[in-house]
């Protein structure tokens, strides 16, 4: 089946419409027409070849929401109708260690919902700037907010599981104190969703302009972390560190915020490393320097059930198919509040 998508034929080239081949679907497969995708910074990363092995054409996407159109004979989860979500992940080896933790995300045997490899044309994995995708049934997840709310969903199913995940992880609650760096797409899900859990949290910044916006979010105290006096403040109190920094930068500015025991767990990703750290910054306090991927299957769909009954969804822009390559720019800049997604009807033609 031939369907409109969006993508690059190399990494310094834009993205433009082209058209790409889903598989019919099989007896365990669930076929979803894409209403709306989220705009991930490793989209990015990857189709610009920041990263190593991008495949060309390489379409990204993995923040997809939609409605199924068809089932295989072997569903019984889903129907024709349903609100689904697809996330970073679309098969996995199923039956190892990991797996069967329901932690998909650290199977060796992990597929990506782009730039990984498939039987199906053209041998790689291609993602949801697109009018349809074809998955296991297994890694669709259900979406339970209201349809009016449904662009603004789309985020959840990376950058809100990203930062779930690890505040999930390190027991994030009442009591506990959490830093989230960066206010981006990750970041601003990191703000509401460790409010939501009860913790006191403290937005890091590098844009003055953002502090504001930052309290809005459900952030207690927001720092300009190039402030050293508003850093100061705070050393050595923090139990969790979110750090969803895409570019490298001194992580010891924010180590010694940690109190004894404190971890800070990187989610950011950025094409070239860090500096390493001043290794007595983790020595004197027995701090823990960590990082966490995506998350498994079903801790997503936890999360999804958790924003429903919260009513917490991403503050979006929504952008055409057209502005795609504009709306890559813009979050380059960090003028974005704060997730792009995407419109898929406008891939119609
Ligand atoms: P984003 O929307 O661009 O947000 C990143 C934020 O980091 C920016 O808004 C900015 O916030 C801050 N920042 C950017 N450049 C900086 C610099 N040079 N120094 C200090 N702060 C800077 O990106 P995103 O979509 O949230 O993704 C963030 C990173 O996470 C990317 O590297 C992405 O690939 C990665 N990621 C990882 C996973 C995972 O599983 N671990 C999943 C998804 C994404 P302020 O303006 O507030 O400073
Ligand atoms: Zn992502």
């Amino acid at each position: 089946m031939l369907v409109n998508a969006y993508g690059a034929h190399a990494g310094d080239q834009p993205l433009q419409p082209l058209q790409i081949t889903r598989r019919a679907p099989g007896a365990h497969d669930v076929q979803i027409d894409i209403a709306f995708c989220g705009i991930c910074h490793s989209d990015l990363h990857q189709v610009r070849a920041e990263w190593q092995g991008t495949q060309f054409p390489c379409v990204p996407g993995h923040e997809i929401v939609g409605r199924v159109a068809a089932v295989g004979v072997h569903v019984h989860g889903f129907r024709p109708g349903d609100l689904v979500g697809i996330g970073c992940i679309v098969d996995s080896c199923k039956h190892c260690a990991d797996c069967e933790d329901g932690l998909e995300n650290y199977c060796d045997g992990m597929i990506g919902t782009y730039n990984f490899p498939t039987p199906d044309a053209p041998g790689w994995t291609l993602g949801g700037y697109s009018q349809q995708i074809v998955v296991h049934e297994r890694y669709v997840l259900r979406i339970r907010h209201p349809e009016e709310q449904l662009a603004a969903v789309a985020p959840l199913l990376c950058a809100g599981i990203t930062t779930y995940s690890p505040l999930r992880h390190w027991n994030v609650g009442p009591g506990k104190k959490v830093g989230v760096v960066g206010i981006g797409g990750l970041g601003h899900m990191g703000i509401k969703l460790a409010h939501a859990l009860g913790a006191h949290v403290v937005a890091f910044t590098t844009s003055d302009a953002k502090r504001e916006a930052a309290l809005q979010l459900g952030a207690d105290e927001v720092v300009v972390s190039r402030n050293a006096e508003e850093m100061a403040a705070h050393a050595k109190s923090f139990d969790l560190i979110l750090n969803t920094v895409a570019a490298p930068h001194n992580l010891d500015a924010f180590l010694v915020l940690l109190k004894r025991d404190g971890t800070m767990t990187l989610v950011g990703a950025p094409a070239t490393p860090h500096d390493s750290p001043n290794v007595f910054n983790l020595i004197m306090k027995r701090r823990t320097l960590s990082g966490s991927m995506i998350g498994g299957i079903a801790e997503t769909q936890e999360m999804l059930d958790f924003c429903a009954e919260h009513g917490i969804v991403a503050d979006i822009e929504l952008v055409r198919a057209d502005q795609i390559n504009d709306s890559y720019e813009r979050m380059l800049k960090g003028d974005v509040k704060y997730r792009f997604v995407i419109d898929n009807a406008t891939l119609a033609g």
